[in-house]
């Protein structure tokens, strides 16, 4: 069952000078119960996509096409208008988000109890140490092994790590379906990455969510997602489960992506994509990927391709897609 479905979705921000398309005619679902990866290099528009769910972008931006919540199989909101517009139970209650800089998203002046006592006043009514209770039970749940320490002390006396469970506390603490991770484990090393994931998997399971995990580790999202959506450049240029994505990719620039991570796990040095990824200022015409990609021919440099549909939902954009 589809819980988010975005179609045609086109996000740009407007400058003093000009518009800048950050997003560019988007579409994929998520599935209940499942974890979908975004994954992409940096500026590819992964982190404007997760604002621009949750309704958090500036009023510079310009949001266009459609982000639909589904709480129940025959019911849809449409998220994507302006935030003042969007239903105030969805955002936090049913769909909540962890940011990039998870620790630095927590309050400095508040000790860490405090935080997620106001959560859970903003979502349900209970006595003050109902509250309390619940939030050293979550607290524990997620891992901190001394709930009462940590309910008592503010931000900046917690390691990196513990931040980050704090600030996860604080997504779940409306009991959201859907959680969007924004690259959550960057600033962990990589036991505590390993940890930090393992923890969203056990959640997901026991809270029955659907998550986004939008990463640019392909590592972490072919060993933790169910689907991947692969942007370059603000368009998703290939959509569908993890397990064709990994074995058979059909867009040229998944399957260099995948190249890289071989050489990875086989500890070689990895060997770049040459070239760079176009630059915001300067769109190029025809597919974005064309001047890295070894399959590229003349139309490809003038034409923009057509979206090729595929079983499941699936979809690529190219024009010699592979394993097809
Ligand atoms: S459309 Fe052409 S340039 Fe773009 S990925 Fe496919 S083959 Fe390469």
């Amino acid at each position: 069952m589809t819980i988010l479905a975005v179609t045609e979705l086109a996000v740009s921000i407007k400058t003093s000078s000009r518009v800048l398309s950050l997003i560019k005619n988007l579409s994929f679902i998520l599935r209940q119960g499942e974890t979908l990866a975004i994954v992409g290099e940096s500026g590819s528009g992964k982190t404007t996509l997760g604002r621009t769910i949750m309704g958090l972008l500036p009023e510079n931006f310009q949001v266009n096409g459609s982000v639909k919540y589904y709480p129940h199989a025959t019911t849809a909101i449409e998220l994507s208008g302006q935030p003042k517009s969007r239903p105030k139970y969805i955002i936090g209650k049913e769909i909540a988000m962890v940011f990039q800089d998870a620790p630095g998203s927590l309050n400095p002046l508040l000790k860490c109890g405090v935080q997620l006592l106001d959560v859970f006043k903003a979502h349900t009514s209970e006595s003050l140490s109902g509250y309390k209770q619940r939030a050293l039970h979550v607290f524990e749940k997620l891992g901190l092994t001394d709930p009462a320490t940590v309910f008592s002390s503010y931000p900046h006396q917690l390691s990196g790590g513990m931040a980050q469970r704090v600030a996860l506390a604080l997504a779940l603490g409306g009991n959201p379906r859907v959680l969007i991770a924004d690259e959550p484990t960057t600033a962990l090393d990589t036991i505590a990455k390993n940890r930090y994931l393992q923890l969203l998997q056990t959640l997901k399971i026991q809270n029955s969510l659907s998550l986004i995990l939008i990463t640019h580790n392909l590592s972490e999202a072919l060993s933790y997602a169910d689907s991947l959506l692969v942007l370059y450049n603000g368009y998703g240029l290939e959509y569908g489960s993890t397990a064709t994505l990994r074995d058979q990719p059909r867009h040229p620039y998944t399957s260099d992506l995948l190249e890289i991570q071989k050489m990875i796990d086989r500890n070689q040095l990895p060997q770049p994509i040459p070239g760079e990824s176009p630059s915001l200022e300067q769109p190029l015409s025809g597919c974005p990927y064309n001047p890295r990609c070894s399959r590229a021919t003349e139309r490809c440099r003038t034409t923009f391709p057509p979206r090729l549909s595929l079983a499941n939902d699936a979809f690529v954009f190219c024009y010699y897609p592979k394993n097809i």
